[in-house]
């Protein structure tokens, strides 16, 4: 079951949902699964678990020490733990770290950020403008979620050319990537160091938990890409998991011009040989800002 798989499965699953009032209230996902919700305190680092009772029905537990956001999230977690008939494997790995997770585990987070913030009411109360601290900020808020999940929701959904990195320790763990900026070829290769000259390794290297927005180069994220053209990135490091977020994108004015064929692979410009001029291939797209 890959990531698009997934995607789908939750989207058919919401479709049977009335989901109207879902960013309050969780409970008409949990019903549809035939499940049911129980407040604990659990150990610290535990979010919670499900049992399956010999009738059927399951009971979700989840931890009421941890915050509301993150309870809502183990909710839909377990939920798709129960619809996509997958296994848990929560021991040990802290949920945060993509590193050494469980294929399930990714796969039911995937399936709780669509339950989450419903890609449909998403677009609908999405504002039309660039990103900013305040607009993602709202957008969690509007559909109580972390910060993050929030940022790599707007990515995903957005027109724009757009990613959303997640970097831990220092190293890139996972880029989502808007359709549009899919479209570019533009790549970002997992397990990456945070490369110098980014918000991100700047906010990293000052060893504090802060929030900062720059326009750096493109090619300073993107693999072997164009110099000249800008980008902003709005990046936020958590110090005490050394976890750290980065929102990227960039007007269409400021994409290269290049085509991609049906295998993401760049293609070169073959209308013919060009000839040799020793000048740069991009000659005034690039606009700095
Ligand atoms: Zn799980």
């Amino acid at each position: 079951m890959d990531e698009v798989d997934v995607r789908q499965r939750a989207r058919a699953f919401i479709a049977k949902v009335d989901t109207s009032d879902i960013r309050t209230d969780l409970t008409p996902y949990v019903v549809a699964a035939n499940a049911k919700v129980k407040r604990e305190e659990l150990d610290e680092g535990e979010s919670g678990y499900t049992i399956t009772k010999p009738n059927g029905k399951h009971v979700i537990t989840v931890n009421s020490l941890e915050t509301e956001e993150r309870q809502r999230f183990t909710i839909c977690h377990e939920v798709a733990h129960i619809v996509l008939e997958l296994e848990s494997s929560h021991e040990e790995v802290p949920s945060w770290s993509y590193a050494k997770r469980h294929p399930n585990e990714i796969a039911c987070d995937t399936f709780a950020a669509e339950l989450l913030m419903p890609y449909q009411q998403w677009l609908s109360l999405v504002p039309k403008e660039e990103p900013s601290l305040e607009l993602i900020q709202h957008m969690a808020d509007l559909f109580g979620t972390s910060f993050p999940a929030a940022a790599s929701r707007f990515a995903c959904l957005s027109d724009m050319p757009c990613a959303f990195v997640t970097m831990e320790r220092g190293a890139v763990r996972y880029a989502a990537r808007s359709t549009s900026l899919r479209q570019t070829g533009a790549w970002i290769s997992p397990k990456s160091i945070i490369p110098v000259g980014s918000v991100a390794h700047r906010l990293r290297s000052s060893g504090n938990s802060a929030t900062d927005t720059g326009d750096v180069s493109q090619d300073i994220w993107f693999d072997n890409w164009e110099q000249g053209l800008d980008l902003w990135e709005l990046s936020r490091h958590y110090a005490r998991t050394d976890t750290t977020t980065s929102l990227l994108w960039f007007d269409s004015d400021d994409l290269p011009g290049v085509e991609v064929n049906r295998f993401g692979a760049r293609v070169e410009d073959d209308g013919g040989l060009a000839e040799l001029t020793g000048q740069l291939p991009w000659p005034g797209r690039s606009k700095r800002r």
